[in-house]
C-alpha cells in the first residue's frame, strides 16, 4: 500500500493523545515525535520536517477545543491541513498558449519515465479535446524513439521524429514548424535523459529550450527516490528554469518523501502524478486527496470539519447577540484578537485589507505586540472582570492589580478599558444603523 508505513507511523501519534482532554504543550510532544520519525522515515527532507513539524506544534497549543471533537482527531486535522500546504494547497493546472500551439516540454533523467509519460500526457490532454503532436528528441537511446513511435500509435497521437544523428534543437525547431503547420494545439518533447545529471545534457536541453520557447517545461521525477526527486527539481530549475514536476510510479511502494517535499525544496509544484504503467495512468496531482490518502482518516477530517463550521456560526450568532445587547465583554475580545491571530500572522490579515498594502515589517510587529499586551492583561483578569468591564472602569485599585500581575502599565490597563468601551459605541452605532438601512462609511 502506498503511504502504508507513513500513515501507520502517524498513527502511532494519534493514539498517544487518546484520553486526554485538550491538545497541551505537554502532550503533544510525543505525538509530535511520531509524526516527526514517520515523516523522516517516508523520506521526506530533514529541513522540510523541521518546520511542518514546528508549525504544527504551534497551531495545536494554540488550537481552540471544539465541542464534541477528540483532541486526536483536531490533530489530525491540523497535520492534515498542514499536509495540503506543504504540498502547494491548490491543484496547479498546466498553462496553455494563448495563441499558437501551447508547447510543452519533458526533462528527466533516465528510467524515471519519461517516454511513457510524453505518451500518457498526449492522451490526456486529447481527452480534453486538443489536438497534440509528439516530438521524439531521446537522440542518445535509439530504442526510445522506437518506443515513442509505438506508445504514440497506442494512443493515437502522431510523432514526429528524424533518428538520431539530428541535434535535439534542429529536431525541436522542425517539429515546431511542422506542428504549426499542421495546426496542433500541444507540441510535447520527450528529450535525452541521462544517469545523472551532466553539462551536456543541461546545455542541450537549454537549446531546446531557447528554439521551443515552450509554455510548460517539466521535470519528470520518480517517485521511488524520496527526496532526492526535491533535490532534482530544484537543480534543473536553478539550471534551465522549469514550471513544475511530474511525478511517476506512485503506484510504487514509494514512502511519501517526494510527493511531500517537492513544493518545499524547490518552490515549483507537481503538477502531475503518474500512477501506473497503463496510458490511463497520469492524473493532476490533488494536494487534498493525497493528504487524505497519506492519513487514510476522511470520515474523521470531514467530522471536525463540520464541527468547526458548527462552532463558527455559534460563535458568530453568539457575539451578535452581545453586540446587540452592549455585552460584550473582555471575553469576546480576547476570542475576536484570538481569532484574529489564527488566521495566520498579522501580516495576511493587514495585507488582505485593501489601502493597507504598504504596512511596513515594523508596523506589522507593532501590531503583533500590542495584541500580545491586550492578551497578557486580559489573562490575569477574573473572570467577573472579564464579564463585567464596569468592575474594571470604576475601581482604580482592579486596574493596578492587573497592572501588577501583568507587568503592564496603569495607563495600559486605562486604555485598554476604555477601548472595549469605544468597541461597545461603535458596534452599537453600527447596529443601529444596519437597522436603520444605512451603514455610515459604506457607501450608502
Ligand atoms: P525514460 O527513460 O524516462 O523515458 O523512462 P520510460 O518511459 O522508458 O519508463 C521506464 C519504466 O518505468 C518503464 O518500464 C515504464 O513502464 C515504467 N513506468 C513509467 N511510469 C510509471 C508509473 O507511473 N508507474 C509504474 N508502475 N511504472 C511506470
Amino acid at each position: 500500500e502506498m503511504f502504508g508505513q507513513l500513515t501507520s507511523g502517524l498513527e502511532s501519534a494519534w493514539n498517544k493523545l487518546k484520553g486526554e482532554e485538550v491538545l497541551t504543550k505537554e502532550n503533544i510532544v510525543e505525538p509530535m515525535r511520531d509524526i516527526r520519525r514517520a515523516l523522516l522515515e517516508a523520506d521526506v527532507s530533514l529541513p522540510v520536517v523541521r518546520r511542518f513539524v514546528q508549525t504544527v506544534s504551534e497551531q495545536a497549543v494554540g488550537v481552540g477545543v471544539i465541542r464534541g471533537v477528540r483532541p486526536d482527531q483536531q490533530l489530525v486535522k491540523i497535520v492534515s491541513d498542514e499536509l495540503v500546504k506543504l504540498m502547494g494547497g491548490e491543484v496547479s493546472e498546466l498553462t496553455f498558449a494563448k495563441s499558437g500551439p501551447t508547447v510543452i516540454l519533458l526533462a528527466g533523467l533516465q528510467g524515471v519515465g519519461k517516454t511513457t509519460v510524453s505518451a500518457k500526457l498526449a492522451l490526456y490532454l486529447k481527452k480534453q479535446g486538443k489536438s497534440c503532436m509528439l516530438i521524439a528528441g531521446d537522440v542518445y537511446r535509439p530504442a526510445a524513439i522506437d518506443q515513442l513511435a509505438i506508445l504514440g500509435k497506442q494512443v493515437d497521437v502522431p510523432v514526429y521524429a528524424v533518428g538520431t544523428e539530428v541535434k535535439p534543437a534542429e529536431i525541436a525547431r522542425q517539429g515546431l514548424q511542422e506542428a504549426k503547420k499542421k495546426n496542433v494545439d500541444v507540441v510535447i518533447m520527450d528529450t535525452a535523459g541521462r544517469l545523472q545529471i551532466d553539462k551536456t545534457m543541461m546545455d542541450e536541453l537549454k537549446d531546446v529550450k531557447r528554439t521551443l520557447n515552450p509554455t510548460e517545461v517539466l521535470l519528470v521525477v520518480d517517485a521511488m527516490t524520496g527526496q532526492e526527486a526535491a533535490a532534482l527539481v530544484t537543480t534543473f530549475n536553478l539550471e534551465i528554469g522549469i514550471t513544475g514536476a511530474i511525478l511517476t510510479k506512485l503506484d510504487g511502494d514509494s514512502r511519501g518523501g517526494a510527493a511531500l517535499s517537492v513544493k518545499e525544496v524547490s518552490g515549483k509544484p507537481i503538477k502531475l502524478v503518474g500512477r501506473g504503467e497503463r496510458m490511463e495512468d497520469l492524473e493532476p496531482f490533488y494536494p487534498d486527496r493525497m493528504a487524505g490518502r497519506i492519513l487514510g482518516m476522511g470520515d474523521v477530517l470531514s467530522f471536525v470539519e463540520k464541527a468547526q463550521e458548527v462552532m463558527k456560526q455559534e460563535d458568530a450568532e453568539d457575539l451578535q447577540k452581545k453586540i446587540m445587547s452592549a455585552k460584550f465583554d473582555f471575553n469576546d475580545f480576547l476570542k475576536q484578537t484570538r481569532a484574529v491571530a489564527r488566521m495566520g500572522s498579522m501580516s495576511r490579515v493587514l495585507g488582505m485589507i485593501p489601502g493597507m498594502g504598504k504596512v511596513t515589517p515594523a508596523q506589522i510587529r507593532e501590531a503583533e505586540k500590542s495584541l500580545q499586551i491586550m492578551e497578557a492583561m486580559i489573562e490575569v483578569m477574573t473572570p467577573e472582570e472579564r464579564e463585567q468591564p464596569e468592575l474594571l472602569a470604576e475601581s482604580p485599585a482592579r486596574r493596578k492589580r492587573i497592572a501588577q500581575e501583568s507587568g503592564k502599565t496603569e495607563q495600559q490597563v486605562s486604555q485598554l478599558v476604555a477601548q472595549l468601551f469605544q468597541m461597545r459605541v461603535r458596534m452599537k452605532n453600527l447596529m443601529g444603523a444596519m437597522e436603520g438601512g444605512s451603514v455610515p462609511g459604506l457607501g450608502n
